[in-house]
């Protein structure tokens, strides 16, 4: 038993259904109490948001500013934004920006990244405490520990981890990306990946490598189960459903799914929906989207499977704090500059594979 037992996935027991089930049902169940005690953000007088967002446009043009939002986040702060997107689009935005500061609406990984990418600007996050459960699941030390449970092991990383922990990455990979990443490593290599054990038993299935998985989750994907599925599933039988697969519910769905089934990132949920034929969706994801497939689809009609599937952390961004960053400079975001070395190899190799 390796001293970091506990976090880690055997891949052939992983895989089993049942103990994907099992271990979706604990591990969320034991999530749901941390996300009952961060409550969501009220959002501000709506009534304010038109001049808010005035304000904040002239802000961003005085300053020289980018706003960059990831697609989880309230739909007024997406409104203002001159970008939206999941972290793959984001982090090549931030990497290619012309302008000298970028605004983070997201979460604290994500400006870290952009701050990476971009060293000479200026990145600012307008809530510090927009953090990552999923992100908190697994730190350097950890990580430490276990490459050397597992000496020539090639370590990748999800986005959704710290500067730390990225610089102790071999490879970044998103949602997005993610089997590419896992493809382009020769097959006789063995693999780490972390944190998100939906996600690399995902991967496992869908490129038939043995992958050694750390055990951690994000507490919203984590949330949304086989059973808000199967109900929706149920009741909109003309529906596509589309599943992003850190959800706990990935494992089951993929055993029982049809050609009406698809598991895909956040920006692929809206390009699917562009493209697709289908008028109605069922999405097993953040709800932040549906906002963002409401503007792209105009025409579809977008089901969430779970309406509680909710990111506190990316909640905490509101219009004023939008503001408030850009007028007063906070927060901005430094990474230690070796760490951030190290870390821009992994995420270097992350955006050049499609
Ligand atoms: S939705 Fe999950 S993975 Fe995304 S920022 Fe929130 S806690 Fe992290």
């Amino acid at each position: 038993m390796s001293s970091t037992g506990r976090h880690e996935a055997d891949a052939s027991v992983a895989a089993t259904s049942a103990a994907e089930a099992g271990a979706a049902e604990t591990s969320a169940a034991a999530r749901a109490s941390t996300a009952l005690a961060i409550p969501v953000a009220p959002p501000g007088d709506p009534a304010t948001f038109p001049a808010l967002a005035a304000e904040i446009r002239e802000l961003a043009r005085e300053r020289n500013a980018v706003i960059l939002a990831h697609s989880y986040q309230r739909p007024e702060v997406q409104d203002v934004a001159d970008h939206v997107g999941d972290s793959l689009l984001l982090s090549r935005l931030a990497a290619a920006a012309r302008q000298s500061t970028i605004v983070f609406c997201g979460v604290s990984f994500m400006a870290e990244t952009a701050k990476i990418l971009s060293p000479t600007k200026t990145v600012l996050l307008p809530d510090l405490a927009a953090g990552c459960s999923l992100a908190d699941s697994i730190d350097a030390d950890q990580l430490r520990a276990w490459k050397a449970e597992h000496p020539g092991a090639v370590v990748v990383s999800y986005v959704n981890t710290t500067a730390a922990v990225k610089a102790e990455s071999d490879y970044c990979c998103t949602s997005g990306n993610a089997r590419a990443v896992i493809e382009s490593i020769p097959r006789d290599l063995p693999i780490l990946f972390l944190p998100d054990m939906f996600l690399g038993l995902w991967l496992q299935r869908v490129t038939g490598r043995k992958l050694t998985i750390w055990l951690g989750e994000c507490h919203v994907h984590a949330g949304i189960r086989a059973a808000d599925v199967e109900r929706w599933h149920r009741d909109e039988p003309g529906a596509e459903l589309l599943v992003h697969p850190e959800c706990g519910c990935t494992s089951q769905v993929l055993e029982a799914a049809g050609d009406d089934v698809h598991i895909l990132s956040t920006e692929g949920m809206v390009t699917y929906a562009e493209r697709s034929k289908a008028d109605t969706f069922l999405i097993a994801t953040e709800v932040g989207i549906l906002h963002r497939l409401a503007l792209k689809a105009p025409t579809k009609r977008f089901v969430p499977v779970n309406r509680e599937a909710i990111c506190q952390y990316m909640k905490l961004i509101t219009l004023e704090k939008v503001r408030d960053s850009l007028r007063d400079g906070v927060h901005p975001i430094e990474v230690p500059v070796d760490v951030a070395a190290k870390a821009r190899r992994a995420l270097e190799r992350m955006i050049s594979i499609a």
